[in-house]
């Protein structure tokens, strides 16, 4: 006969595949000899059956159950159905992996009309005995009858009024006893059966119930969305009661072996006397510290220090405990391991190991690299928070907190910023043409745009805390208000902006920095131990480079050239350049710039030292430049000394149906090569001055950016090295570098072969691979793709971390097909999601030498590639 239960002195070892997770924790808590109240486990296999067997438990198991209930009932020396010390149980299942939806609890199994009446007796306490009778009538019908709670709730509220109380515990004892009976009749009315008097016939209905909720519709999405397998089955525990309400040496309470909001190596909890679990979770009495238990019960305090060190010890990690004490005995009814804040994420690792508890590996896995995020950046004052009114939701685009003044003009908050006025830029949308607005505010807001728009980017870039995609916001900025749903905030309102949560909410919030030195430094070191990739940034100023630095960056994988473009000094000069309408005309524009960016590379190169830096020659199409309202181009004009008509025809034909699929990349060089021939020229020049001043030897890489076709690449590689070699001998310098190029374009990762023969690197620019791979345009996607993940058409946002099905292949393809031709070709990725953890593990994977990512996500791109190392050795 197939084994289906295990008591909890049995199971130990037989793992939570078959166990369930809250199963073989409670059998290892009886093996290492803690006060668990006895019980049993049905397993998992028994729910495959259940369901095999088309919804029936069949007679073997139940056997079984009556047997471990005969048995529970001589340790516990209780009877089901007694009418003197009767056996009151709990029900509770336990998947392998804890899980939402499925049927949680029924506490008190084995009550009826009988066995109340003797649990009064017993406990001199009427009033409790009916208590959790009715609390048991009302718990079994919604979980195990499926009859639905508001018929109860409605019949408990009407007595509270006729008895004029507020709370449950204030309802009188005659009260309950009508409730029951009430209760029970809802249950008649519903089902047409009576409630079931008999334990041994409410025990088989409440297993049957928790199989049966296995296959239930949230249930069902739950695994779906977290890849769980549909046939592993839960298995349910049986487990006898205690209570905590039995009078003034009872008690109840959680604890955690340490501080979960601070990591802090002291016991953390609180409790109850006389009172039930529920008390202490839902509010009604304030819970007292457990240091308080010291006082108030010594022996049983020891007892509970104790026994949580030896928790600790055994799981080797934080636990999270709920204990009972019933009269001056005291039980665990269940250890997890703790949830944990960021902060003491970091601290209980580093501490664990220093204490030899576990290894440095194990360390560095216990820490989530997407909640560190919040580790480098200032988040509002919890206490704070919790008065604040939310005016908006969107995408949390970069993470941070700041509270600040509504502007809508770029130029106003560069303004208001002098003044030394904090404020918040509220737009639409971002352009180029924002960058020094978001420079200056404290936190950037768009009500369109995904993750991967133009504000979400920059912000991420800079390091700035940005809301991006608030669909419920309208945006005039002409008339410099902003909507939501039921308020309008006018320039100069206050707001404050959670990019951690995609929160904004009305005044302002108080907010607090976080410490980068002690632990988190320590922890740091530890992850360059284990990791292969190499983590570089993407930067295209000083400021960010020397940030990045600071943070661990060993390169930069991605400078883009253009935001340099859109300095107060050059945009004149880069439009000239533009407008022109000869090519000499243009190359006088163009050597004019030249300088400027020379030196821009310079001040690159200076922080970098002798680390690599690659630099993207120009990308975005020409009229991101140029200005799109007439008041704008009129003024241009003026200053330009041109005719208006004649600028305004210049902008209308550089305009484009689909500028991202347009006329942007190494297509702009194979028109105006002049253009890639300044940059390079600036470039080696800035590589020449940086080693004449004997100051380092930069280590450069160029790139070519949107290449689709070998031939282009052909083209623009020569125009490099031209240039490059030019420059090389006119200075009389000693130089190796690198031309490489970006795989962003699909038709790139296709005829990688035949591109590699041209580049000694590829870098993969997921942002337009993903863009150009779907057809999702990066810019508007975020309308929709919150619905395909809603609707399980896509598991999650391919902006923000790769697609592996299907971008993925085609990394891997190119990845392959590069390396047949070039064995050693360099590869790395510096897309956005260079700074996402599953897709840092994936690069890992294909073995590439680099991820790139902005200079705040550098730690976490450490701890991703110690942790994706650290796995795939596992
Ligand atoms: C990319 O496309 O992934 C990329 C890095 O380039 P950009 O975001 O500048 O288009
Ligand atoms: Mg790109």
């Amino acid at each position: 006969m197939s084994k289906f239960i295990y008591s909890f002195e049995d199971g130990y070892g037989k793992g939570k595949s078959l166990l369930g997770g809250k199963g073989a924790n409670l059998c290892e808590m009886k093996k290492i000899g803690l006060p668990v109240p006895d019980g049993f486990t049905i397993t998992t296999e028994a729910c495959t059956k259940y369901h095999e067997n088309g919804g029936k438990l069949d007679e073997q198991i139940k056997e079984q159950i009556f047997e471990n209930v005969k048995e529970l009932e001589n340790k516990m020396d209780k009877k089901f159905n007694s009418k003197v010390n009767p056996l009151l149980v709990s029900v509770r299942s336990g998947a392998a992996i804890s899980m939402p939806g499925m049927m949680d609890t029924v506490l008190n199994l084995g009550l009826n009309d009988d066995t109340v009446i003797a649990l009064a007796n017993l406990t001199g306490n009427e009033r409790f005995a009916y208590d959790c009778y009715r609390r048991f009538i009302q718990m079994f019908s919604d979980v195990v009858l499926e009859i639905q709670k508001y018929h109860f709730d409605k019949v408990l509220e009407k007595m509270k009024e006729d008895e004029s109380v507020e709370r449950d515990i204030d309802l009188s004892v005659d009260s309950l006893k009508l409730l029951v009976k009430s209760f029970k009749n809802i249950v008649f009315n519903q089902t047409k059966q009576q409630f079931p008097m008999d334990p041994n016939e409410q025990i088989i209905m409440a297993v049957e119930a928790v199989f049966r909720s296995w296959n239930n519709n949230r249930a069902k999405v739950y695994r779906r969305l977290n890849n769980i397998p549909d046939d592993i089955g839960t298995a349910v525990n049986v487990q006898s009661m205690v209570f905590g309400n039995m009078g003034e040496t009872s008690g109840t309470g959680v604890a955690f072996t340490r501080n979960p909001s601070t990591g802090e190596n002291q016991v953390f909890g609180e409790f109850l006397m006389n009172a039930q679990g529920e008390d202490v979770v839902a509010g009604i009495r304030t819970p007292k510290p457990v240091s308080e238990l010291q006082k108030e019960m010594p022996q049983i305090y020891d007892e509970f220090i104790k026994t949580l060190e030896l928790l600790e010890s055994h799981y080797r990690d934080m636990q999270d405990v709920e204990f009972t004490i019933e009269k001056n005995k005291l039980y665990f009814l269940q250890t997890r391991t703790g949830k944990r804040t960021a902060v003491a994420a970091m601290k209980i690792a580093v501490d664990m190991f220093e204490e030899g508890i576990i290894t440095k590996q194990e360390a560095i896995m216990r820490v989530e690299p997407n909640q560190m995020d919040i580790l480098l950046h200032p988040m509002f004052d919890s206490d704070a928070l919790k008065d604040a009114e939310v005016i908006s939701n969107g995408l949390p685009a970069s993470p941070g907190a700041a509270s600040g003044r509504v502007y809508f003009h770029s130029d106003d908050v560069v303004k208001q910023n002098k003044d030394g006025v904090k404020t918040i830029l509220v737009r639409t949308e971002t352009s180029p043409e924002d960058i020094e607005g978001m420079v200056a505010a404290e936190a950037i807001v768009t009500a369109r745009g995904g993750m991967t728009s133009h504000a979400a980017v920059v912000a991420r870039g800079m390091g700035k805390c940005c809301v991006a995609g608030c669909g419920d916001i309208r945006v005039d900025e002409t008339a410099r208000v902003f909507y939501t749903k039921d308020s309008v905030f006018k320039e100069g309102d206050y707001i404050s902006v959670d990019g951690n949560t995609g929160k904004i909410y009305k005044g302002e919030i108080k907010t607090k920095e976080m410490e980068l030195s002690g632990d988190f430094a320590k922890f740091m070191s530890w992850t360059d131990e284990f990791r292969r990739l190499k983590i570089r940034t993407n930067a295209d100023n000083p400021r960010d480079s020397k940030q990045a630095v600071e943070f661990g960056a060993e390169g930069i994988g991605l400078c883009r050239t253009e935001h340099m473009f859109f300095d107060e000094a050059r945009i004149g000069i880069v439009r000239e350049m533009i407008v022109a309408q000869n090519l000499e005309d243009r190359k006088n524009a163009l050597d004019r710039l030249m300088p400027f960016q020379k030196d821009d590379f310079v001040g690159i190169f200076e922080v970098m030292e002798d680390r690599p830096v690659t630099i993207r020659l120009l990308d975005p199409p020409l009229h991101e430049f140029l200005p799109h309202l007439d008041s704008d181009i009129q003024k241009l004009a003026d200053d330009m000394k041109i005719d208006f008509a004649e600028l305004k025809q210049t902008v209308e034909g550089l305009k484009e149906f689909n500028p991202m699929l347009g006329h942007r990349g190494c297509r702009l060089a194979i028109t105006y090569p002049e253009i890639y021939e300044m940059q390079a020229n600036a470039i080696f020049k800035a590589v020449s001055q940086v080693i004449k001043s004997g100051k380092t030897k930069p280590s450069l890489e160029i790139m070519i950016p949107l290449i689709g076709s070998a031939k282009e690449l052909e083209i623009l590689r020569k125009l490099v090295i031209d240039v490059g070699s030019k420059v090389i001998k006119d200075e009389g310098i000693e130089l190796e570098y690198k031309v490489g190029t970006m795989i962003e374009v699909p038709r790139a990762a296709i005829v990688a072969d035949d591109i590699a023969k041209y580049a000694d690197f590829f870098s993969f620019g997921t942002n337009d691979l993903t863009q150009m791979t779907f057809g999702f345009s990066r810019d508007d996607a975020g309308k929709f793709i919150s619905e395909y993940v809603n609707s399980d058409i896509l598991k999650t946002d391919p902006f923000t971390s790769i697609d592996v099905k299907g971008v993925g292949r085609l990394m891997k393809m190119a990845t392959e097909l590069g390396r047949q031709t070039r064995p050693d070709i360099k590869l790395g990725i510096c897309g956005e999601h260079g700074g996402e953890p599953k897709s840092i593990e994936f690069c890992n994977s294909l073995g590439f030498e680099y991820v790139s990512c902005s200079p705040f996500r550098v730690p976490i791109a450490r701890l991703a590639a110690a942790q994706a190392e650290i796995k795939s050795q596992n």
